[in-house]
């Protein structure tokens, strides 16, 4: 291992460094639902701002069923989702197709 972290940016060739230790991050399950919160670390590439969430605990800090998640999601800035969110690009064309685009209105 060439460095003493364990990520590289391949595009920048230099190793990541840490942004933020201790961030809060959401995984969700069935189409996002609250699943699990976890406590882990930001790292960041120095050169073009790549960023990835690392380090995380053995257990979850918090899962959907405990009284704390409620008071930890307050607190989440990052989310893994099982399956990523459409975003407005992806549904433009059926909603252009179908008439209903707000331009056409
Ligand atoms: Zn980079």
């Amino acid at each position: 291992m060439p460095t003493k972290g364990n990520c590289i940016c391949v595009k920048c060739e230099i190793e990541l460094r840490p942004k933020k230790n201790g961030v809060f991050l959401e995984e969700t399950r069935h189409y996002d639902l609250p699943y699990k919160i976890w406590h882990a670390d930001l790292l960041e590439c120095p050169s073009c701002g790549f960023q990835i969430i690392t380090g995380f605990g053995r257990d979850p800090s918090a899962e959907h069923f405990e009284d704390k998640y409620e008071v930890l999601k307050a607190r989440v800035e990052f989310y893994c989702r099982e399956h990523r969110l459409p975003t407005f690009d992806d549904v433009r064309g059926i909603l252009e197709d179908s008439g209903d685009s707000p331009t056409n209105t």
